[in-house]
Parts: C-alpha cells; sequence; structure tokens
C-alpha cells in the first residue's frame, strides 16, 4: 500500500478532506488544519488480534466437540454438538434452517477464524504469507456473514427451531460459544488493518 493509495479522511471536527497518513505503531495522526485526532494507530493491535483470535479458534474446537442439545430420538436420550443438531433439523425436513445455522455458526466463523490467522500469525513473525492481499479480500467477503449479530441469531435460530425436540445443555460448549464471541470481538476491535499492512509490506 504505497502513499498514492492512501484513502482520504474527512477531519471529524473541521470537515477538512485529506490523504491518510502512514502511522508508526502508537503513532497519531492530527489534522493539518485544526490538529484534531484523525487516526490512532494502537500499539501491539495485531500481536493481541491474534492473541484474540486463537483463542476464539480453541473455544470454537470445544464448542463444537461437546454436545450443546440433548434430542430424544426414538425414544434414546441423545446429546449431540450444533453441527449434529443442524444434521437432524435437515433430516427433519428444515433443510433451509440447518443450511443458515450450518453457514452462520460453522463456516463463516471458522473461515473467518482461519484467514485472521493466516494473515496475523506470520505478520507479527515479520513474514509476508502468500496471496496475503486475496486471503484479505476475501475475509472482507466473508464478514458481514460472520459477524457477531449473526452469529449468535444462527446459534439462537437452532435452538428455537429445536425446542420441540430438543433442550440446551448448559456445558462446555454452550459457554465455549459464548466465549468464542467475546474474543472474536475482541480481535475484531483490536484488528488494524492498516498496521497489519504496514508490517506485511515491510516483511516483503
Ligand atoms: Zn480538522
Amino acid at each position: 500500500m504505497g502513499m498514492a493509495e492512501q484513502p482520504l479522511v474527512a477531519c471529524h471536527d473541521c470537515d477538512l478532506l485529506q490523504r491518510e497518513p502512514l502511522l508508526p505503531q502508537g503513532g497519531v495522526a492530527r489534522c493539518r488544519r485544526c490538529g484534531a485526532t484523525l487516526l490512532r494507530s494502537h500499539p501491539q493491535s495485531t500481536e493481541r488480534a491474534l492473541a484474540f483470535t486463537l483463542g476464539a479458534l480453541f473455544l470454537f474446537v470445544l464448542a463444537n466437540v461437546f454436545p450443546i442439545v440433548g434430542l430424544k430420538l426414538s425414544g434414546d436420550f441423545v446429546q449431540t454438538t450444533l453441527l449434529g443438531a443442524a444434521q437432524v433439523m435437515y433430516r427433519n425436513d428444515m433443510r433451509l434452517v440447518a443450511g443458515l445455522v450450518l453457514v452462520t455458526t460453522f463456516v463463516a466463523p471458522l473461515t473467518q477464524m482461519l484467514a485472521m490467522t493466516y494473515l496475523l500469525l506470520p505478520a507479527c513473525l515479520g513474514r509476508r504469507p502468500p496471496q496475503a492481499r486475496r486471503v484479505f479480500r476475501g475475509m472482507t467477503l466473508i464478514q458481514p456473514w460472520s459477524m457477531l449479530e449473526v452469529f449468535v441469531l444462527g446459534i439462537l435460530v437452532a435452538l428455537v427451531k429445536l425446542a420441540h425436540l430438543a433442550i440446551v445443555v448448559p456445558g462446555i460448549a454452550l459457554w465455549s460459544f459464548g466465549g468464542v464471541m467475546l474474543l472474536m470481538a475482541a480481535a475484531t476491535a483490536a484488528f488494524d488493518a492498516r498496521d497489519l499492512w504496514t508490517r506485511l509490506e515491510a516483511a516483503r
């Protein structure tokens, strides 16, 4: 990302339109006219985003390995994971809901976390992974599907739709899903695309 590609920003105090300056880590950019803070680069944003993402990935595995609902299937009481629940929904003529749950609670968040790790981990080590720009673009495309609200909605829809044939197991999986939500929110808040690209460009 060279200087020529720097996007324009408007000062929120005096509305002066200006090019975003490249910020050093922990630096602050001020408006050229009135001196108001334009942008602030938070120190270690990339390390923090990576730490939160790895934590979220770990909890995501727990959330999908341990059962989250109990079902009565032909007389037997069976506990199953969220993916198992999506399978049950699929078999019970709730194909659309099953697909929605699969995408919003599994495919989209997992893709997002893997893409973040793919970019952030090498960036923290001073390397640039192959196809970084393409992965970043893909991540931006999938972002609307891996937003917190969509994720929560997916889980709620699954639980509500299964209400007549299942009960929620308040165990490790449920708490882990809660943890994934908090950590992904923290990772998104810490993630600073400007800092990431400054590092990836330097690593080239
Ligand atoms: Zn200004």
